[in-house]
């Protein structure tokens, strides 16, 4: 009998303990011989038939070779028939023969297998011993060779001796090998040594019986033999392939689970190496640097990133290929030996024509010898992983387009959502939260639209939910109320998705913020209104004092003279300021106004303006404080006299009473100030900045006529001269603008400042 559990198989070659041991085992055994030999002398046995032994030394050969291998909870066990041969021996043969024959067919055993020395030695030893117990025992209780119950029990007797002592040995050999207690040792050999005597026993009864009978009988007890190996091998090839087969659909199975096979592969590649009994599975992909190598061994599942010359070598081979570091004709057999495993099995992985990576199993365990169809099963598990990753590819695909829809869609202006035909929100994006203030975690889901109030031009309530009825009408221009309580104009555009597989059809939604657009376009109607009203306003005194002039001015008072032509002059005055706004808006908008950076003397210019409005505004008082000498500023002698006759004209309009309105220049060093100061109401904080914008007006002063041009103008064209125009309160009550302008270098000193 011999016990061998091929997943832990005892390595008895290593430290000189075990030499020590294999070489103490000999010495017992040739003790035993030596008592054998003795006994032999005083029990001679008679009667020994020679002829059986040449094709019993055979048969034990033949044991020794013919395994049986079976499962044993998670170890695969192999036994044979060794006891069951050596029976008829130690019941024909003296004990002496019988140490001899054993130890020989042993050796002969050793020699067919290839087995390491230490490992030969301490088997032959091993059952030279065994046999001696076994033989010299039979012997003892009065076994001999004629047929008798009583000696039918010497043998089961002295074939458990022996079944005791080759555990013993064995353990024993296995605790200094692998140091491990021999009392653990021996509790793991008992199953297979129980089912190994089990087995042999009824054997030995069934041979020696037999041979009693006819010697002749010895030819059929290879029967047995070949049977019990033929039959393990066909249990051990339908567990290998029943064990691959299961491992193929888990691996499979595991592989389809998640929505991204990618995210698989760790517990597949697990699976494989279940599968094979491995020792380690690998998938090694091609990668742009090196490899990808998804790892599973004993310390569980892994990504690794880096070189793998084996794999490499592997998918360069472009074939399922089988290899061990045994094999001499292989050229991988070094680079796996480098790679520091004994066997591999590998199938590449394709992507259409293209190789992109290989499936690994390195060391498999389990039954050795049913590799024929472990190759197939290997090439299918690699085929489904290589359907897998271009199932990944796909998603990767998918998802990147998704990526970038879902980025246009949250990075677009327009606010876009859509609906399902029961009116729930279903989409939200980024813009229509900006625009409406609700966040999409509040409407998707929901049918709130309501909270939007939405109206359309004419204050109807406008229905998005009911989009799906059939006279469903949806507005262009929707008004919305913000979530802050603020009315916003969209411009809507629909689009009807009709039903798809598996999906409502859908409405979607795009609404740009109009707001602006609808205010500028009131502003604009009425600046056209205002403009046309403007430009008729002036024509009417212009004409009517000149025809009065004409036709009785002979007999008017020089005072009624003078008030019809500064009256006229005004018009004149105001007429020219409004088609000059015209025309600058016009440029301004269009962006084309040059900046004009001349040197211009603008004491000069403020005493022309001022004449110009006092001739006009005879009964207002315009008082204009200048510096001493020159003052010269950078800009355009055009455009700042604009901005002057625009904020003069602004003070005496508004600043309706008789305080004068004062024009002040100033310079320093760093800037030319004109200032022009009034008296009247002044210009609120809170609406300091909107005067400057464009048809901007106050409501208080709608009485005077105005376009709400000349402040925004004269803003633009300072800042075009590079120049800054500002609104502060005057002491007092009233408002104050400020010009400041770029000196010119030929600007002279400030001396004392003096009133004209
Ligand atoms: P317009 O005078 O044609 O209305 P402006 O752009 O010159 O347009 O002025 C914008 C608004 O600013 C005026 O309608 C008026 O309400 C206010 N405003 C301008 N200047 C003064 C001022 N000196 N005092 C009080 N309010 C003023």
């Amino acid at each position: 009998m011999r016990t061998a559990n091929t997943t832990t198989t005892a390595q008895p070659a290593g430290p000189r303990s075990v030499v020590a041991y294999v070489a103490a085992l000999f010495a017992l055994a040739a003790g035993l011989q030596a008592v054998s030999v003795l006994w032999n002398n005083t029990h001679p046995v008679h009667d020994v038939a020679w002829a059986v032994l040449p094709p019993l030394v055979a048969l034990l050969v033949a044991a020794e070779y013919f395994q049986i291998r079976f499962q044993y909870r998670d170890d695969v066990m192999a036994l044979n028939l060794f006891d069951a041969v050596l029976a008829p021996l130690i019941v024909v043969f003296p004990p002496a023969v019988v140490i001899g024959t054993v130890a020989l067919a042993q050796a002969i055993g050793a020699g067919v297998r290839r087995n390491q020395p230490v490992k030969a030695l301490f088997n032959i030893a091993q059952w030279a011993v065994a046999a001696g117990i076994g033989s010299l025992l039979y012997r003892g209780v009065g076994g001999d060779a004629q047929p008798s119950t009583a000696g039918l029990a010497a043998l089961v007797l002295a074939l458990s001796a022996m079944a005791l002592s080759n555990t013993v040995t064995f353990a024993v050999v296995i605790r200094l090998a692998q140091h491990q207690p021999v009392r653990k040792v021996a509790a793991s050999l008992a199953p297979s040594i129980l089912v190994s005597w089990v087995i042999n026993t009824p054997f030995a009864i069934l041979f020696v019986t037999a041979l009693h009978s006819s010697q002749a009988t010895v030819v059929v007890f290879a029967v047995p033999l070949f049977v019990l190996n033929w039959a393990s091998r066909g249990y051990a090839a339908a567990r290998a392939d029943r064990a691959r087969i299961g491992g193929l659909q888990q691996a499979t199975h595991v592989l389809a689970q998640p929505v991204d096979p990618r995210d698989a592969i760790g517990p597949f590649v697990a699976e494989v190496r279940e599968c094979f009994e491995a020792e380690c599975a690998e998938l090694v992909l091609l990668a742009p640097e090196g490899h990808e190598i998804h790892r599973a061994d004993a310390d569980g599942i892994r990504v690794v990133y880096g070189p793998h010359p084996l794999g490499a070598a592997l998918i360069h081979a472009g074939r399922a290929v089988r290899l061990t570091t045994t094999d001499p004709a292989s050229p991988l057999a070094h680079v796996l030996e480098q790679a520091g495993w004994r066997d591999a099995a590998a199938a590449p992985i394709r992507s259409g024509q293209r190789l992109i990576g290989v499936l690994c199993t390195y060391n498999r365990g389990g039954l050795e010898g049913f590799e024929e169809g472990e190759l197939a099963v290997l090439e299918a598990l690699a085929n489904e992983v290589a359907g897998a990753m271009y199932k990944a590819e796909l998603l990767a695909t998918i998802l990147e387009e998704r990526r970038k829809l879902g980025e246009i869609v949250d990075n677009t202006s327009d606010g876009i959502f859509t609906l399902d035909p029961a009116g729930v929100v279903e989409s939200w994006n980024a813009a229509v939260e900006q625009l409406t203030g609700y966040p999409a975690a509040e409407m998707i889901g929901t049918s709130h639209l309501g909270v939007l109030r939405p109206r359309n031009a004419a204050g109807d309530d406008v229905l998005f939910e009911r989009w799906a009825d059939e006279d469903a009408e949806l507005p262009t221009d929707v008004q919305v109320l913000t979530s802050s309580g603020e009315l916003r104009w969209l411009s809507c555009s629909y689009t009807r998705v009709p039903a798809g597989d598996d999906r409502p059809p859908l409405l979607v939604v795009v609404g740009r913020d109009v707001t602006k657009v609808r205010e500028l376009e009131r502003l604009k109607e009425e600046f056209v209104a205002t403009v046309s009203h403007e430009l008729r306003t002036p024509l009417t005194p212009i004409k009517g004092f000149a025809t009065t002039l004409l036709e009785g001015g002979d007999r008017m008072s020089i005072e009624t003279r003078r008030t019809a032509i500064e009256s006229i002059l005004r018009s004149a005055q105001r007429l020219e300021r409004l088609i000059l706004n015209l025309l600058e808006v016009s440029w301004i908008e269009s962006r084309v106004v040059d900046v004009r950076n001349t040197s211009v003397e603008v004491c000069e210019l403020a005493q022309r303006v001022v004449r110009e409005f006092r001739d006009a505004w005879g009964e207002r008082e315009i008082r204009l404080d200048l510096p001493p000498g020159l003052c010269h500023a950078l800009g355009s002698e055009l455009w700042i006299e604009q901005i002057l006759s625009n904020l003069l004209s602004n003070a005496l309009k508004y600043a309706t009473g008789t305080d004068p309105v004062d024009v002040v220049l100033r310079q320093d060093g760093d800037a030319v100030e004109l200032a022009v100061v009034d008296h009247g109401p002044g210009i609120p904080a809170e609406e300091a900045s909107r005067v400057f914008e464009r048809f901007e007006r106050l409501d208080r002063t709608n009485r005077q006529a105005g376009t709400g041009l000349g402040l925004y103008i004269a803003r633009e064209l300072a800042h075009a001269m590079n120049g800054t125009l500002t609104l502060s309160d005057t002491p007092g009550h009233g408002a104050t603008f400020s010009l400041r302008l770029r000196p010119s270098p030929s600007t002279s000193h400030p001396h004392t400042a003096s009133l004209v």
